[in-house]
Formats: C-alpha cells, structure tokens, sequence
C-alpha cells in the first residue's frame, strides 16, 4: 500500500485534485513507497491567493516576533532531527548521516534569519540638505515562491524559506516531486511554531505548477535551484513577467593539486567531495586536476587505491560511505556517461557501471568510477554527470590549471590544494567561478555569508542566504523629509539640490 502524499496550503494538507500523480521511490529497492499530487493551474492559484492573504497580516508583525517564531521552529526540529534525517535518506538514498548535514546546513540559515531584526535596519542620514533627513525601509516584496531540486530536500527549502518568511513575506513552496515529505513536515512544524496559516504554502508539482508560479502577477519574486536549462528558461521567463528572480544551475567544479599539495589531504578531500552522496551534490567535486605528471601519477595511483576502499551500501547502513541515486533515470545517466567517456578516449581507470548490491538489484546503485587523461574538448568534462564519477585532467602548470576552471561554461565552485599562500592567493583572485576553497575541497560558505555560482551555474546578480538573501526578499524603498517649520522659501520651480 502506497503513502499519498498532499500539498500544505493555508495550514491544512490539502489532497490533490488534477488527477497526475508522481512517484517517490526508495532507492535503495526500486520501489515506490509513496505518490505525490502534482498540482494544475488552479490548484496553484489557489495556493497564490491564500499566501497572499495571509500575507497582509505576516507583513505587519513586527520582525521581532517574526524571529521568535523562526526560533520556535529550530527548537521543534531539535526533537525530531533524527526522524527527519531518516525520511529524507529513505527518499533520497544519501546516508542518514548525510542527511543530518543537509538538515544542519539549512537550519544554520534559518538562525541566521532570526537575526531579522537587526538585519532589516535601513539606513539614515541626518541633515542630508538644510531640515532634511532621509531614511530607507527595506519593505517585503509580497508572495515569493521557491522551486528547489531533489538534491538537497531539506536545506535549499530551509535556504529560501527562512529569509523570505523573516523579511516579511509569505513564501510557496514547490518542491522536488522526487522527494517531497521532509519539506511537508518543515512546512507543518513551521506552522506549529506559530507561523499563521497560508505564510508558508507547499504546492507539489512539476512543470504546470511552475508555470503558473512563474506567470502569475501575484508572485513578486521567485527563487530556483536546480538544473541549467531549466534555471536559465525560468529566469528569462520569469523577467519578462515582472518578476525578480535568482536561478541557480548545475556545475563542474575542480580541485587542482599543486605539486606541494599535501597528497594524503588532497585525497582524502577528492574522495569525499568526488563520491559523497553519489556525487549528487552541485558542489560536489567532479573534475580533478593535477599540476605536473609525477603529482597526476601519484595522485591517480592513490585514487585507484582509495577508490577500492569504498562501501556502497544502503542509505541507513552507517557503514556505507554512499548509497543509491535517486532514481533509474539517474542510474541510466551515469552509466551512459562512462559509456560516453570511453568512446570519446578517456581512461576509465575504475568502471562502477557494473555494480549491483546483493539483495538489492532493483536498487539505484551505481558503482565508483574514474577517468584520466580527460580532455577539455570531452563531453564527460563540459557537461554535469552528477553520479560519482571523478574526472583527472591533467595540467602541465598552474597557468592551465587556473584557466581549466575559468574557461569552463559552469562556475560554481573551485578548490585549490597547495601550501604556498602566493599561489594561493593568485588563484582565488583570478579565478573566474562564484566559490572558491583554499584547502577546503566543498567550500559552501557559512550560513552568514552568500552562496551563488557565476557564468550557467547562476542567473540573477543576489546569491542565497547572507547578506544577498536579505536585499532579494525586501524591496527598499527611500523616505526624505522636511517638517513644515523647515519649509519657508515658497514653490521653487527648479531641480531640488541638497547644495
Ligand atoms: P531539475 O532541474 O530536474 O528540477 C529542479 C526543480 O525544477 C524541481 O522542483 C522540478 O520539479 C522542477 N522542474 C523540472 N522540470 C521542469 C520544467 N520543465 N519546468 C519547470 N520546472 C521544472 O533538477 P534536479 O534533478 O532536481 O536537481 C539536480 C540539479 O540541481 C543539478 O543540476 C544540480 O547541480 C543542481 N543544483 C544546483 C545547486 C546550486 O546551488 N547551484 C544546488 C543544488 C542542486
């Protein structure tokens, strides 16, 4: 017997009423453990029309009381991290230790929104002309809403909802259709932490949800992740209605080894970045690239070794180092991109296309794989596998490693693996890529900074979360004034100057 699932619009679960249903797999058998409603039109302008009701009223609370509620919602999370982390595994396939850390990573934003008080402060200027003052207010923009990637069910949700909410608008929710549930259940303990019905709406769908999202007049701003074509088609369509939006896309992201890289950490942070969580992560790393070929040599050598090491297991064996991809159709990309990467004469140095776990063959799992001697000219190297497939391309000097990541179409992350602080500073500062890790191979920054990819990892000039966040969620709006003991020189017929 298969769990129906419904959406969350003003407080209630809301059963589905198109008729088009998806399914949520376990990944590590095959089967479908659950169905999910996907939303039609009206559906969806119904969800529109309750948040911006709703809205009215959140937008007038005092962002005090706003915070409190974001700080209720952490301490109802406290009591249920485990189960959540279980849900979004038994979804997902990461491991339930993983899926900690995709809780965490969002949860560290919703504490940085409940800092919304001091962070809403506008500016002022005292005496800006002779009795003149000016102040800005950073108003809420109304309804928002958010379409996020299977990839991370828990934190990209908790990364766009929390500041919207804080900023004072309601926010909608469309989630992955692939795993659904734990941003259900954010979305209820939101409102048992106080959040009043409709703030907070979670619409299931896929494309006729999005759609009208993005068309509808009543939705001022809209935040994406997820893959390029579809980031890249939704920002466009979204400016030309109106709205302002922020789409973040997929990503390649290298880790070059300097020749007097410390080997063991380079590998150890290639290993865990290259084929933690399959490598479903748009910061996981996929290209590797050695400077010089006694460094490829050893590196590759090592990989080979460490590679062997690896457990895949299901995502609640916490023995397992990675577990299943989140569906066939992802299982069948991988394979066909080491298919794709022989045929083009990479080295396939690892073959996971094979791989099957005992007693679970009908599960989505796919082995380690590793290439060398890629070239940039390569499908395998231009293009986001997203599976645990590790690329070497080998540099012969820090000029062709620095322009490897620069020249690339994606420009999400980078790291950099070195012990001399010169080249490392040359590196971040002209690297063309919006993040970048010295030593540090997945550099997602703290929740209190901003996140965002350049070039078709990212459309739209404002990041995620940090300071970005709170200038994509408010519109300012700019106040000058002159009480009427100042005003004495009569009607003045030319352009106001504060001279
Ligand atoms: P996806 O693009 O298939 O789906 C993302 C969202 O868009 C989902 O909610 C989906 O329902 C919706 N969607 C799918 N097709 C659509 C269509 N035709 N029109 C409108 N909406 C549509 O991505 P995914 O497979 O869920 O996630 C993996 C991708 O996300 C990878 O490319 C990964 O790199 C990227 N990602 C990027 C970041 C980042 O910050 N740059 C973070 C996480 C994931």
């Amino acid at each position: 017997m298969v769990r129906e699932l419904a959406h969350f619009i003003g407080g209630k679960h809301t059963p589905g009423v198109s008729g088009t249903y998806g399914d949520v797999h376990d990944p590590n058998t095959g089967a479908v453990q659950a169905r999910v409603p996907l939303a039609g039109r009206a559906e969806t302008e119904a969800a529109i029309a309750d948040a911006a009701e709703a809205q009215r009223g959140w937008g007038e609370w005092n962002p005090q009381r706003r915070a409190r509620v974001l700080l209720k919602f952490l301490q109802l999370v406290e009591g249920e991290r485990e189960s959540l982390a279980r849900m979004l595994s038994s979804e997902h396939g990461k491991t339930v230790a993983d899926a900690h850390g995709d809780l965490q990573r969002g949860l560290d934003v919703v504490e940085f929104a409940a800092g919304i008080p001091h962070l809403l402060k506008g500016e002022f200027t005292d005496n800006a002309g002779t009795g003149i003052d000016v102040h800005s207010l950073r108003s809420p923009i109304g309804v928002t809403a958010g379409i996020t990637p299977f990839n991370f069910p828990a934190m990209i949700p908790l990364w766009q909802a929390a500041p919207a909410l804080a900023c004072g608008n309601s926010f909608i929710l469309k989630p992955s259709e692939r795993d659904p549930s734990v941003p259900l259940r954010l979305a209820e303990l939101f409102l048992e932490a106080g959040l009043p019905p409709g703030v907070l709406n979670v619409v299931n769908g896929g494309k006729e949800a999005v759609d009208t999202l993005l068309t509808d007049p009543r939705v001022g701003a809209l935040g994406f992740v997820g893959s390029t074509p579809i980031a890249a088609h939704l920002y466009a369509t979204a400016a030309a209605h109106g709205k302002r939006a922020q789409c973040f896309g997929g990503a390649k992201n290298h880790l070059i080894v300097m020749p007097d890289a410390d080997l063991d950490q380079a590998v150890d942070a290639l290993i865990g970045a290259g084929y933690g969580s399959a490598g479903e992560r748009c910061m996981a790393i996929s290209v590797a690239v050695p400077v010089g070929e006694a460094t490829a040599d050893a590196l590759v050598e090592r990989l080979k070794e460490r590679i062997g090491q690896l457990r895949i297991g299901r995502s609640d064996d916490p023995q397992a180092d990675f577990g299943p991809l989140v569906s066939r159709e992802a299982l069948d990309r991988v394979r066909r991109y080491v298919d794709i990467g022989v045929n083009e004469g990479a080295e396939l140095v690892v073959d996971g296309r094979g791989f099957t776990l005992a007693g679970h063959e009908d599960g989505f799992f796919a082995g380690p794989s590793l290439f060398d001697r890629v070239a940039p000219q390569m499908r395998v190297y231009r293009e986001e596998i997203f599976g645990p497939v590790l690329c070497v391309v080998r540099a012969a000097d820090y000029e062709e490693a620095l322009r490897l990541p620069s020249e690339h179409p994606y420009g999400n992350g980078v790291a950099l693996f070195t012990r001399d602080g010169d080249t490392a500073r040359d590196f971040t500062r002209r690297v063309n890529t919006g993040m970048v890790g010295v030593n540090v191979p997945i550099p997602v920054p703290v929740a209190y900074h901003t996140f965002g990819g350049w070039k078709r990892s990212g459309y739209g000039d404002l990041g995620q979360h940090g300071p970005d966040a709170i200038r994509f969620y408010t519109r300012t709006k700019t106040v000058t004034s002159r009480w009427p003991s100042g005003t004495k020189e009569g009607a003045s017929f030319t352009l106001p100057t504060m001279g």
